[in-house]
């Protein structure tokens, strides 16, 4: 096995990777910020090496003192967590090419799937279904107003290069079609260095359900189910669920199926995680793959009692999974609330000081945090500080869990989004299991 892994990034992820490397006997190397000299994952680390000032470009975006510190440090392996660098392919290939191990998919897939016309395009030939739209990449107006035509409005606007709910435009009508294009156009220029665009019709109540997929690099690929992704607020996910309460075991089974094709088509190896949107009558349509590992895995983790961030790992250093797709089962039901420094209702960042921090504990309540009394959440970074993560039974069973949870979590100092949970949790619309990923914001609308 590897003796030493250095982790790209920062926040709960990267505690929760050290806490992995721990566990199997590999060193851990942390690097931070100026602004992160005091986060938990730069204390918990057996080694920490500063990579720059505060901002993200300066730091934990920036290749070449991340590869300095993993040549001053000796690592052998370098793992990205979720954003900052994790889906960029020309850093893996950086990595693989200084003779260090990437802890993730090949450059490839990484370069197929993270630009959405190429893996569209992938995806037919797979034999994934997609939702209906363009064929590739949409040039001029002309040809977005054709498109609109025989999709049927709504419709939405994506840049192939986008990510994170960002770079999309829905439009209703073809009168703002032309300016939504334009728009959408130099808005993927600006951010994302790539004009390309693409349609899609627009389906209007869809649910996000995604499928979590794992393989080693000796051709095993298989699934561990699905998870339910629908509750969102601006593309953003808030609380997620395994397994979704929507599917029967026939609607599993071929969504599953669909997920292991769509990573085969790519000979994928790691964790990875295939987007579907599924229409009420359960058809489903293949959004987008992310080749990483994400935010919301210890859902899965806990249905199926694997740890994915120690197969990460394993299959990196090039060992063969130890379980087929018989062996991975369904148990009990998982959910996970995002905690975010923000205002529960308004989503106004709210960083600062932790003045006190107490997490949930007892039975099948599980905490990914990097907080601690005392400390100093910079304003610099994403809003999420943790996640509160329970397990039970059944789905009553695991929403009355983290009722409970999320009410023995205490923050002060600091607004978060506690009460939204709260709130949430009590819902009867939430509580049904009956909903798409227009509800939570539309219950947001309601209450203002
Ligand atoms: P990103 O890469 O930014 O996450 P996605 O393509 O995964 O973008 O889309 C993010 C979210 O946008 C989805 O979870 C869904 O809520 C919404 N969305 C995307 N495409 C469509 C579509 N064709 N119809 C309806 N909603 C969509």
């Amino acid at each position: 096995m590897f003796h030493k892994i250095l982790i790209a990034n920062r926040g709960e992820i990267a505690v929760r990777i050290i806490r992995a490397c721990k566990e199997m006997g590999i060193r851990s190397v942390a690097v931070y910020s100026e602004a992160d000299r005091d986060a938990m994952h730069t204390r918990l680390a057996d080694e920490s090496v500063c990579i720059g000032p505060a901002p993200s470009n300066q730091s934990y975006l920036n290749i070449a003192a991340l590869m300095a510190a993993a040549e001053l440090t000796d690592a052998e392996a370098i793992h990205p967590g979720f954003g900052f660098l994790a889906e960029n392919a020309e850093f893996a290939s950086i990595v693989n090419e200084s003779g260090l191990v990437w802890i993730g998919p090949t450059p490839e897939s990484m370069r197929i799937m993270g630009d959405k016309v190429t893996a569209k395009k992938k995806m037919v030939d797979a034999g994934v279904p997609l939702v209906p739209g363009s064929d590739g990449a949409v040039e001029t107006v002309e040809e977005a107003r054709a498109i609109a035509k025989e999709a049927g409005f709504p419709i939405i606007i994506k840049a192939s290069a986008g990510g994170g709910g960002r770079g999309m435009k829905v439009v209703h009508s073809e009168t703002s079609l032309a300016n939504a294009f334009s728009m959408c156009k130099s808005e993927a220029a600006s951010c994302f260095g790539d004009d390309t665009v693409f349609i899609e019709k627009y389906l209007e109540q869809p649910r996000h359900i995604e499928v979590q997929v794992l393989g080693d690099t000796h051709g095993n690929l298989i699934h561990l189910f699905e998870r339910e992704c629908s509750m969102q607020r601006n593309n953003q996910k808030v609380l997620e669920e395994a397994p979704s309460a929507f599917l029967d075991p026939e609607t599993r089974e071929k969504i599953c199926a669909a997920g292991v094709a769509a990573a085969a088509a790519v000979d994928y190896e790691g964790a990875g995680t295939i987007e579907f949107l599924m229409n009420s009558d359960k058809s489903f349509y293949f959004m987008e793959m992310n080749t990483r590992i994400q935010v919301e895995h210890p859902v899965t983790e806990w249905i199926t009692g694997v740890d994915l961030i120690e197969w990460q790992i394993r299959v990196a250093y090039g060992e063969k999974l130890a379980f087929s797709q018989e062996n991975i089962k369904i148990k009990g039901h998982a959910i996970e609330c995002r905690i975010n420094a923000e205002h529960p209702f308004k989503f106004t960042p709210s960083p600062g000081t932790v003045e006190l921090y107490h997490a949930p504990g007892g039975r099948s309540v599980r905490v990914d945090s990097q907080l601690y009394t005392g400390y100093k959440i910079p304003p610099h970074y994403d809003s999420m500080i943790g996640k509160v993560i329970t397990h039970a039974r059944d789905r009553e069973k695991c929403i009355r869990r983290m009722q409970r949870a999320i009410d023995e979590l205490v923050i002060l100092g600091v607004t978060t989004n506690q009460e939204l949970h709260q709130r949430l949790l009590a819902n009867p619309g939430f509580q049904s299991g009956d909903f798409n990923i227009h509800f939570l914001e539309k219950w947001l609308n309601q209450m203002s």
